[in-house]
């Protein structure tokens, strides 16, 4: 397809974007579509963190995890004790989900349609002009859409073990299967893998420093994670300090060493640590004080508009927060792309972080929408509560509810829903709705009102709207 020179004003390209994860490659294509000249630099494989450590990998095994689990605690219908689930095998199915998903096949729509690919690190050279392998290009906007980088904790020793992380765990793992493994960090990544781990009959520790498992969560989620996670044999500490981290004086195993106000110090023995705690992000890096734009706590700051203070600077996803979800790269760079599609710039597309609904997969499963309660609690905003026990609604007499609950808040005034938990079976895709009634600004009794299909796990919704 033939590319209308737009704006390039003597610029290599309209727009040059940095990464290729999903907020790079989602505004590379929308700009192409609008016609425009664009570059996508990539540093490493095309698809970024999601397709290739993320999203894709974690969830791809944890389904087939998550559905071992079901079969082998179905004792009326299957001989359970001869079910096993390896690990090689899980890696393999990532493996291929990650082929179907397609780096290639991102690569192919790219040469489709017109995208230029520049394998390398970008380095901003100034605010116009970047290098990538010794080469210099221009443009007339950039997108810098370049996620973060795994955080490794300043633990001593840790630096001299061989450690998986979510970056790493494909390749190593299929190198040696662990019999047991020390996670560090109970945040969603930590969590996905202690599921994804223990179900292949390894035995998992999850050290976390917090006083509870996924602490961006309600209080109640990470009480109903924590029993589930004890129910399989997962060991969790709590308000743990690792000190640090060396081979075992005897065998092949290592050693972690933590500090938690109930074990007192102890030695974890264990054949791998997982390093699962949080990602450093690239503020700083890869030449970006060389533009004038600013970033704040590691985060490159932007406008509603995701305009970063060069205004032919955009930045989204990871890169620039507030959430490090696909979902709101995939938002941002739809917004970023349109704005710099937009003839008019009095009138720009703006970003809408208020309802963002989010899931761990972990079993059972913790998805959220709106403003937590701690946070409305922190800036004294007054809500009204719910929580209903899934228990109370018929289908958890035909499957196991795990101890979920549904937990609705609204303004005590309008009576409007301002945010949502939801622990149990088929949360992620039920927290939709709630997106929805948010967004459209419907009253708990509007959705204590609305008909659910019966028997299932959503007619615990309604109850917890009717409770408001
Ligand atoms: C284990 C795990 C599970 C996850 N599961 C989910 C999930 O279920 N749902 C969800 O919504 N989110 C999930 N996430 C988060 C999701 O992966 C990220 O939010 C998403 O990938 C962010 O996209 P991005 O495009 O901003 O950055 P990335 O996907 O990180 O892509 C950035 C790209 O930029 C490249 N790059 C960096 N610097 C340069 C440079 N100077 N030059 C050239 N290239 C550069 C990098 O190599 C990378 O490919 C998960 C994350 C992890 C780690």
């Amino acid at each position: 397809m033939a590319k209308k020179n737009t704006d390039t004003h003597g610029y290599t390209f309209d727009t040059i974007i940095i990464g290729s994860g999903p907020a790079g490659s989602t505004a590379a294509e929308i700009l192409a579509h609008g016609g425009q000249r664009v570059a996508i630099v990539e540093a490493e494989k095309l698809g970024g963190e999601c397709l290739n450590y993320g999203c894709v990998p974690t969830k791809s095994m944890l389904t087939a995890a998550h559905l071992f689990r079901s079969v082998k605690n179905q004792k009326a219908i299957t001989n359970s004790g001869l079910l096993k689930l390896r690990i090689n095998k899980l890696v393999s199915l990532a493996e291929n989900n990650i082929a179907k998903t397609g780096a290639e096949e991102l690569g192919t729509e790219f040469k489709k349609l017109g995208i230029t690919v520049l394998e390398g690190r970008a380095y901003f050279l100034d605010s116009r002009y970047i290098d990538v392998g010794g080469e210099k290009y221009s443009a007339n906007n950039f997108i810098i859409a370049t996620g973060g980088e795994v955080a490794i904790p300043n633990v001593p020793g840790l630096d001299g073990l061989d450690y998986l992380t979510y970056k790493n765990f494909l390749p190593k793992i299929k190198e040696r299967t662990p019999r047991s493994v020390t996670i560090i960090g109970g945040g969603a990544v930590g969590c996905e893998y202690a599921q994804i781990l223990s179900a292949t009959g390894a035995k998992v520790n999850i050290v976390e420093c917090a006083e509870r498992l996924v602490s961006d969560q309600e209080p109640e989620a990470s009480e109903v994670l924590l029993k589930n996670f004890e129910k399989v044999g997962v060991k969790v500490y709590l308000s743990a300090r690792v000190v640090a981290a060396h081979p075992s004086s005897t065998g092949n195993l290592k050693e972690v060493e933590i500090i938690c106000p109930k074990d007192g110090q102890i030695d974890l023995k264990t054949d791998s640590i997982m390093v699962a705690a949080g990602k450093k992000m690239r503020d700083g890096g890869d030449g970006l004080g060389n533009t004038g734009i600013h970033c704040e706590n590691g985060l490159i700051k932007t406008d509603s508009h995701c305009r970063t203070t060069q205004e032919h600077i955009y930045a989204i996803g990871d890169t620039t927060g507030p959430y490090r979800l696909t979902s709101t790269a995939l938002q941002q760079a739809r917004i970023a792309a349109l704005n710099i599609l937009s003839p008019i710039k009095k009138n720009l597309a703006t970003v809408d972080h208020t309802v963002t609904p989010s899931c761990i997969f972990t079993l059972p499963e913790v998805a959220k929408v709106g403003e937590s309660t701690i946070s409305l609690r922190t800036r004294k905003v007054k809500f009204v509560e719910s929580i209903v026990l899934l228990s109370n609604v018929t289908r958890a007499k035909l499957e196991d509810d795990l101890g979920g609950f549904v937990k609705l808040w609204a303004d005590p005034v309008s009576k409007n829903i301002l945010g949502a938990c939801l622990v149990g079976p088929n949360s992620a895709e039920q927290i939709s709705s709630l997106a929805l009634a948010i967004k459209m600004k419907v009253s708990t009794h509007q959705l204590a009102d609305l008909t659910q299909v019966f028997p299932t796990w959503s007619e615990a919704i309604s109850l917890a709207a009717s409770e408001l």
